[in-house]
């Protein structure tokens, strides 16, 4: 029989640690401090430097996008790969009501409304069926081409799917529907950096597409984002928007369109090109870590979410699905209690205050997974990774 205690002795023995174990915590050797110290006594800590040029670099040849652009963070890579997609006040933009906030915050921004469609419980992502049936019911395309919801008349610009805890959606399906409807794909790919779609880098197939390197994921530059773009000139222009549409020039300031002030600084950068080469090593560490987890949930009434057989995936965040609410209750208090850190999912985007009255598709499994999913300490072992 399982019990919460087994569970903490076996995160406590695969870590060989008895004190506070985090979600997730990030990886650095003497490559980091190396390359920060250089930022420092070049003085080139900002907006100049060569270390952004060249994690863009290694972005593109890593995930195989024609255009990475390093951003402040995450949500400021979404925000501006969902501007450059075209989205303009009064749209709707699709997206799961299973994700972090800021997929919908971006949306507000842009004020576009959010729609919330359901996910499917084997990737945990946006679910095509329920998209297109959605679609099916609610929307028309109008004499422009243009779709269109049927109650609002607004047009549904675009849809952002978000690779839930590194699993990557069904994007051959998705990447279908936006066509028949013509609607624009933007992938949150936030979480999936380093995970593959039958051989194909995530966040490659749509128009445009947003990774975080936050401190909790799977690397890290402090804080920090890149969009990633399929198309040379949009990524150019993505470029430009992002360092306040100023056209180069000598000495003269002179900026063509509203831009953004969201480049990343070079500090960030420097830490992001140590951090990318020891990406390869952290996916095989968390891969291994998944295996575990998996074989100790085995013939257990958990069950451990691994990924859909289309994918192989980075596993950022390990997680189980547990028989009922009242299980997952349980196991956190258990585990948080006796200092494993774990965490439920995060609450419905359609449940929050501020998206409340926003149009949705029925919700079933997003239902489902918020009583049940559970995160688990998913730090790549250190070993492994050096
Ligand atoms: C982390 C994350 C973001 C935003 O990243 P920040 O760098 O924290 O702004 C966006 N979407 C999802 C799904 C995320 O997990």
């Amino acid at each position: 029989m399982f019990s919460s205690n087994d569970l903490i002795s076996f995160i406590r023995s695969y870590y060989n640690d008895d004190s506070f174990i985090p979600l997730h915590r990030p990886t650095f050797d003497h490559h980091e401090k190396e390359n920060v110290l250089d930022t420092i006594e070049s003085s080139f800590v900002s907006s100049v430097g060569g270390y952004v040029n060249e994690f863009e670099k290694l972005l593109e040849s890593y995930t195989g996008a024609t255009k990475a652009v390093a951003m402040v963070n995450g949500t400021a890579a979404l925000h501006c790969a969902l501007y450059s997609a075209g989205v303009e006040p009064g749209d709707i933009v699709i997206t799961q009501a299973v994700t972090f906030v800021a997929t919908c915050n971006v949306i507000h921004y842009l004020h576009a409304t959010p729609l919330f469609i359901d996910v499917n419980k084997y990737s945990l992502g946006l679910c095509p069926d329920a998209l297109s049936l959605y679609l099916e019911e609610n929307a028309l395309i109008d004499s422009d081409g243009q779709c269109r919801h049927r109650k609002t008349s607004q047009i549904i610009r675009a849809i952002v799917p978000m690779h839930t805890f590194g699993h990557p959606v069904q994007l051959f399906e998705l990447n279908n529907v936006c066509q028949k409807w013509n609607i624009v794909l933007v992938e949150d790919a936030a979480e999936s950096l380093g995970s593959l779609y039958k051989g194909k880098h995530t966040g490659t197939f749509g128009k445009l597409a947003a990774l975080s390197f936050n401190g909790n994921k799977i690397i890290t530059t402090g804080g920090g984002g890149a969009t990633l773009c399929m198309d040379e000139n949009l990524g150019k222009h993505v470029k430009h928007l992002s360092t306040t549409a100023k056209v180069p020039h000598p000495f003269e300031y002179f900026h063509d369109e509203v831009g953004f002030n969201y480049r990343m600084p070079n500090l960030n950068a420097a830490l992001g090109c140590a951090q990318v080469g020891k990406l390869n090593q952290f996916v095989l560490s968390k891969r291994e870590l998944a295996r575990e987890y998996q074989c100790f949930f085995d013939g257990s009434k958990f069950s451990f979410v691994t990924e859909p057989e289309y994918a192989r995936s980075n596993y950022w965040l390990n997680a189980i699905i547990c028989p009922s609410k009242i299980e997952k209750e349980h196991l956190l208090k258990e585990t948080n209690a006796n200092g494993v850190m774990t965490r439920p999912l995060w609450q419905l985007a359609n449940t929050l205050p501020m998206f409340e009255g926003a149009l949705r598709g029925a919700l079933p499994n997003s239902e489902w997974l918020i009583d049940r999913v559970v995160n688990l300490p998913s730090t790549p072992l250190e070993k492994s990774c050096i």
